[in-house]
């Protein structure tokens, strides 16, 4: 009995593996034909040699923009730390000598460790300094301290 409910299950594994195989197949010369369809075939992507393209509201690592002046845009608000939800931006303000920005980030760190990329932070920003369009996603690393990025890597 039990070898029989072996040979059945091996059977009805063939069976879905070859319904996905002509469902993909179809849908695949649909497309070949100019045809638009709602679903579209699979497709495997040989990663890492190639890649797909990231949705442009794809969130990756974080990255500082710069004034014209080449000065962080930040001018040290507390908005996105006290935002994020992981606590894991730290800054310390200090005074600027313009008066127009009055302050800016003496020290201004993400620490990856604890970020759960959830864009909280870009959306806060008033001076649109932080945003996550670098599309760098690959950021695991064997040593935690490499992940904890101050403003020198961030505007990098
Ligand atoms: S993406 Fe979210 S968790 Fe990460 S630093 Fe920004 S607010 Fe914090
Ligand atoms: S919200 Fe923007 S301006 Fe304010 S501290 Fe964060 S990065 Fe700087």
């Amino acid at each position: 009995m039990r070898l029989i409910r072996y040979f059945f299950e091996i059977i009805r594994g063939f069976c879905i593996t070859a319904r996905h195989f002509f469902v993909n197949i179809f849908f695949h010369i649909l497309n070949l034909f100019g045809i638009k369809t709602k679903r579209r075939g699979a497709v495997t992507i040989q990663y890492p040699e190639q890649r797909a393209a990231l949705a442009s509201r794809h969130r990756s690592l974080h990255r500082m923009m710069k004034r014209e002046d080449g000065k962080p845009r930040c001018v040290a608000c507390m908005l996105c730390a006290t935002v994020c939800p992981s606590e894991c931006i730290y800054i310390e303000a200090a005074e600027e000598d313009d008066p127009d920005i009055q302050k800016y980030p003496a020290v201004f760190i993400i620490d990856l460790n604890r970020c759960c990329f959830c864009g909280f932070c870009v959306e806060a920003c008033p001076e649109d300094a932080i945003r996550m369009d670098t599309e760098q996603i690959e950021l695991a690393s064997y040593d935690r301290k490499k992940l904890v990025f101050d403003i020198d890597r961030l505007l990098e």
